[in-house]
């Protein structure tokens, strides 16, 4: 299956108005867009849709929900669908808890890093950063996206990539930003570390992974 490539709103408002508990759903794919009043899920959080239009919500059955909660968390990293499940088996291999685990891998995809570094405004824009191989890991320049990243790795940015418009822009909104506790950002060289593999309450991600465990064990 191919990547999505519509109106991204849309699945911020499906995944809104199919949320059990009302809440609205962001999934951060527009950039800075999506902190202002811009976003389509504060101007209306209905689901897309004309026949849906003006309901609130709808109801779901148990797979339902499952299945939402994994759409909403494989939109979320903007992962495809086949390489998503691949995820979840090789999760499903290591010892312990295979939710966590799963998130754990997800979050520790290299564009994910880039974003929770601040140096780009989705995980979209950090993708497209990557594959134009302006960052290096452990000093090889790496332009994988899926790239995992392991403890002890270290981000650098290319001399000629600092140069670069775009990612001169994200370098100074990234500097004084905050960062999750298993990253260090070092502004002086501007390189980042990768401390630890990330703790479940150090991920920030709106998403009940346990629906997800139960939606490929079904
Ligand atoms: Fe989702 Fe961002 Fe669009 Fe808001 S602006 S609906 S958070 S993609």
């Amino acid at each position: 299956m191919s990547r999505y490539t519509g109106p991204v709103c849309r699945l911020c408002r499906r995944e809104t108005a199919t949320s059990k508990t009302g809440e609205k759903i962001k999934l951060f794919l527009k950039g800075d867009r999506c902190l202002t009043k811009k976003c389509a899920v504060e101007r209306r959080g209905t689901a897309p849709g004309q026949k849906t239009q003006g309901k609130a919500r709808q109801k779901i059955s148990e797979y339902g929900r499952q299945l939402r909660e994994k759409q909403k968390m494989r939109r979320y990293y903007g992962v495809i669908e086949a390489q998503f499940e691949n995820y979840f088996r090789e999760a499903a291999r290591v010892p312990g808890q295979t939710g966590k685990t799963f998130l754990q891998l997800l979050e520790r995809r290299f564009d994910n890093v880039i974003y929770r570094l601040n140096l780009a405004s989705s995980r979209k824009q950090a993708r497209q950063i990557i594959t134009h191989r302006h960052f290096r890991i452990n000093g090889r320049p790496c332009n994988i996206p899926s790239y995992i990243l392991k403890p002890g790795d270290v981000i650098t940015i290319g001399e000629r990539s600092q140069k670069s418009p775009l990612l001169a822009a994200s370098i100074e909104a990234a500097k004084g930003s905050r960062v999750p506790e298993w990253l260090v950002f070092d502004e002086p060289s501007l390189s980042a570390k990768m401390q630890s593999i990330p703790a479940r309450e150090h991920i920030d991600t709106p998403v009940d992974e346990q629906l997800i465990v139960e939606y490929y064990s079904r």
